[in-house]
């Protein structure tokens, strides 16, 4: 079995819903959007997502994240920061009749950092419709797939029907750094048959992601006025010696990627990035410090312990090639993503295949989605890893994620809300609403 049966008339009913709720839709999404849910700062966010749930009659479970709850388990990664505002909310549907596969909806409302404001042609947090593209931050990744999940939903009911089976519409944060919002979720319990992510695929769907190790290099220096600096040590410039050595790391993983049976066709799958530096006190002293924030890819399959040891001697190699660094090496601090690559698996096809037929409803006889081998990651790892419950990423076509002006472009969200509508009622089926 793939996709339940569905009437054509209920098929012409939830698109059209689709279509007559569309500007209500972009009216949400513009709000949520304007919502700066960075980092640490969610809550009005997932208060936002809190309310949307429980105006739609959901039963909503909002929970304050426990570091000891989630500390033991696969796929957790340290934080580093104020995490005592974390907070998950789910918010669960349940049937009159159970018929057909649960499902979760999960969509992650934390945003990367915006940058420089004046590098944006309009501000980030002011979203703006330019020739049919929502601007702002978060606008592509991934709000506007979140509210999408919310008006397909929203779409079912007005067309008379509510899924049958348990829908848990969850709205987490940490996306882009740990996962744990998703982690939180499967510690609080929640299951399904399987998960739907509509991050901004651009109406690919991720059959592979690869996974990443977050960690910051703590590098030392001696410290001596700039006068005599031949007598000190900069830790700055030391800094470089050890990222070129990760570098070259990164190559030569990349060459071992080359003969891997799922990315070997995927031109340099694994990046390596010094994505943030901070060191210093003075420009007439010579630095005694300099921390560096370090992203690096593994392949799925790879085992996160052997890369992390791959990961110290490469530091220590460099480190003994350095006059001070020799006698005082780095330290290599954990923080961040500790995620491991994931592929979908067998288990996964019936999904597709129903997730395949309301592509074709949409986008004509015969067409499918084409499938992805993502260079990055998404929280799909956890559940499909380590709770066996297949997980894929269906989304908008969005431009410029994490970088300025991101944009989403809305004919494609529209498209996106009627497939994840029409999806919903094949994986779940349809009751008639009383
Ligand atoms: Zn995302």
């Amino acid at each position: 079995m793939n996709g339940l049966p569905i009437e054509a008339s209920a098929t012409t009913a939830i698109r059209e819903a689709v279509e007559a709720r569309f500007e209500a839709q972009t009216r949400t999404l513009a709000e949520f959007v304007r919502i700066p849910s960075r980092r640490f700062e969610e809550g009005p966010a997932q208060d936002f997502m809190a309310d949307q749930l429980r105006a739609r009659g959901a039963e909503v479970d909002d929970w304050k994240l426990d570091l000891a709850d989630l500390a033991p388990l696969p796929g957790y990664g340290p934080i580093e920061g104020d995490f005592s505002r974390a907070r998950s909310v789910v918010g669960a549907f349940r049937p009159s009749e159970t018929k057909g596969r649960s499902l979760i909806l999960q969509g992650h409302c934390d945003v990367v950092p915006e940058g420089p404001v004046e590098m944006w042609a309009s501000p980030p947090y002011e979203p703006m419709v330019k020739d049919g593209w929502m601007h702002g931050r978060g606008a592509g990744d991934m709000k506007a797939g979140t509210v999408a999940a919310l008006f397909a939903l929203d779409a079912i009911r007005e067309a008379g029907f509510e899924p049958a089976a348990r829908v848990l519409f969850q709205s987490v944060i940490e996306e882009e750094s740990t996962g744990l919002g998703a982690l939180s979720t499967l510690q609080r319990g929640y299951r399904a048959d399987l998960a739907l992510l509509p991050e901004p695929s651009g109406f690919t769907v991720n059959r592979a992601q690869v996974g990443a190790i977050w960690f910051k290099l703590r590098v030392r220096g001696r410290p001596v006025h700039v006068a005599t600096a031949g007598e000190g040590s900069n830790a700055i410039l030391a800094a470089y010696d050890v990222i070129a050595a990760l570098k070259g790391m990164e190559a030569r993983w990349n060459e071992r990627a080359a003969a891997d049976p799922v990315y070997a066709e995927v031109d340099h799958p694994l990046n390596f990035n010094a994505g943030k530096i901070k060191g210093g006190d003075w420009a007439s002293s010579v630095p005694a410090w300099c921390d560096v924030d370090c992203r690096m890819g593994v392949l799925p399959g790879w085992d996160l312990e052997d890369a992390k040891r791959e990961i110290l001697a490469t530091v220590a190699e460099a480190a003994r090639a350095h006059p001070f660094l020799g006698n005082n090496p780095p330290d290599v601090v954990w923080n961040g993503f500790q995620a491991e690559g994931y592929v979908l698996g067998e288990d996964a096809e019936p999904g597709l295949a129903a997730f395949g037929e309301a592509f074709e409803t949409v986008f004509g006889a015969g067409e499918r989605p084409a499938e992805r081998k993502m260079t990055a990651l998404t929280d799909t790892r956890f559940y499909g890893l380590y709770h066996g419950i297949p997980a894929f990423c269906f989304g908008p076509t969005a431009e410029n994620i994490h970088g300025f002006d991101e944009r989403v472009d809305l004919e494609s969200v529209k498209r996106v809300t009627e497939i994840i509508a029409l999806f919903v009622a094949r994986w779940c089926g349809l009751n008639r609403r009383a």
